[in-house]
């Protein structure tokens, strides 16, 4: 039972009710283009997920069968009161192991490349929630290790690690304030706000999962004050929103210093060092400007209504092949559904590239459309979705495909336009 899916109906409509509240009450806290960026990196992160997670759990599992200090069998986590005790202690147990891999995620510049992705939206709202890394499966998986060592059963285990991620979903909120003695014990919105800012007061604060206690005992707790307001945002922002180089934007950094730096030492160190270490011999030839915060500007291109419409009826679809991509993954494994997700991050791709209003997004997003033809021949001829006939299947790719064209030329003029209203500043 995949617990996060079954979620999934809960987050949209959940985020379609605060995005009503948001435009009711007109405190503009939602962005098109921000929001669709970080779903389109949940999306990312969900779907190359079906290719990566195999990872942890073959290591998890053999870790379990090799080095189990005690054997905890299934039929012992059933309601009872003792059951209930085990379900709490893997609870807390994980939510403990949380902690120190999203500190260490903050305060070691490898870990820090994979996390950085949930942190890099400007704007907090439900949808900053879902922006979730893709590269985390490198590293993350080593701070619940020693949950196996004990020995607890990986079905509990995944159920517990599900709903650890589920909880910190309501927490990216700027509609709830203060929640009294809850703010005490729980991260809840406000504490967790303070995570997301880049306010020197608020920087690498509150990294609690379930339980802001952890953050209380270890000295990096920070309480939300009305006279510093949090500025959400990375110091160094992604300022474009393609979802790939969001993945890579960090270790594309530490790359360029490390290609750079003269010592061996400081070629492979720099990966485990603190968060912002740099080479001396580097940072010399190199500088980097301090970050000045009163001089933060969200990164907000202009772009025309026309193709804001035209993105956001794409994301929709996108959203509906994502889905059937999560059923599909059920009945025929990664291989099956490998050309579909190949479909659906081009199109992520390419809706990042509109969103920043750039003129060859045009050209982008028509190869891609023109691609889909032979990627779903392909793709139905090799796994043949189960319950659906391909003469229907062809009418809709074409239908979509031909609509999706006429759209986009629609779109072509404004872009034009806007290209030369920028160029004439
Ligand atoms: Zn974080
Ligand atoms: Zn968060």
């Amino acid at each position: 039972m995949d617990l996060i899916a079954l979620a999934v109906p809960f987050f949209i409509a959940s985020i379609a009710v605060e995005l009503g509240f948001d435009r009711a009450r007109g405190r503009g806290l939602y962005r098109s283009s921000d929001a669709i960026n970080s779903l389109s990196l949940g999306m990312l992160s969900s779907t190359t997920g079906y290719f990566t997670a195999l990872l942890k759990l073959l290591i998890w599992g053999l870790v379990l069968e090799n080095f189990a200090a005690f054997n905890m069998p299934i039929a012992w986590f059933d309601s009872s009161p003792g059951g209930i005790a085990l379900w709490i202690a893997a609870a807390v147990g994980w939510d403990f192991c949380y902690y120190w891999r999203h500190r260490c995620g903050h305060e070691i510049s490898v870990l820090w490349a994979a996390h950085a992705v949930h942190h890099q939206s400007e704007d907090y709202n439900l949808s900053t929630a879902l922006r979730q890394s893709s590269t985390g499966f490198l590293f993350e998986w080593i701070f619940y290790v020693p949950l196996f060592v004990v020995g607890f059963p990986l079905e509990v285990l995944l159920v517990v690690g599900a709903a650890n991620l589920i909880y910190q979903f309501w927490v990216h909120t700027q509609f709830v304030h203060r929640l009294g003695a809850l703010d005490y014990i729980f991260v809840t919105p406000s504490n967790h706000r303070v995570h997301h800012a880049q306010n020197e007061r608020y920087i690498d604060k509150n990294y609690g999962g379930i339980l802001i206690l952890w953050d209380r005992l270890f000295g990096t707790f920070e309480d939300e004050r009305d006279d510093d307001p949090v500025v959400f945002g990375v110091r160094k922002p992604l300022a474009n929103l393609n979802p790939f180089w969001a993945n890579l934007q960090v270790y594309d950094y530490l790359l360029f210093d490390a290609i750079r730096a003269r010592r061996w030492r400081d070629k492979l160190g720099i990966w485990f060092r603190p968060t912002g270490w740099r080479p001396d011999d580097v940072a010399a030839v190199h500088p980097k400007p301090a970050t000045d915060i009163t001089k933060f500007r969200k990164y907000d291109p202009a772009v025309p209504p026309s193709v804001k419409r035209y993105v956001l009826a794409q994301f929709i679809v996108a959203i509906f092949l994502a889905l059937g991509i999560s059923v599909l993954i059920v009945e025929s494994g990664p291989r099956g559904v490998l050309v579909p997700c190949l479909m659906l991050w081009a199109q992520l791709y390419s809706l990042g590239t509109l969103n920043e209003g750039r003129q060859e997004s045009l050209r982008v997003e028509c190869l891609r459309l023109l691609v889909i033809v032979p990627a779903a021949a392909f793709a139905m001829q090799l796994y043949p979705p189960p319950g659906v006939t391909l003469d229907g299947l062809w009418v809709a790719v074409f239908g979509y495909v031909t609509l999706s064209l006429l759209a986009l030329n629609g779109c072509r003029g404004d872009i034009v336009k806007k290209e030369l209203f920028v160029n004439k500043q």
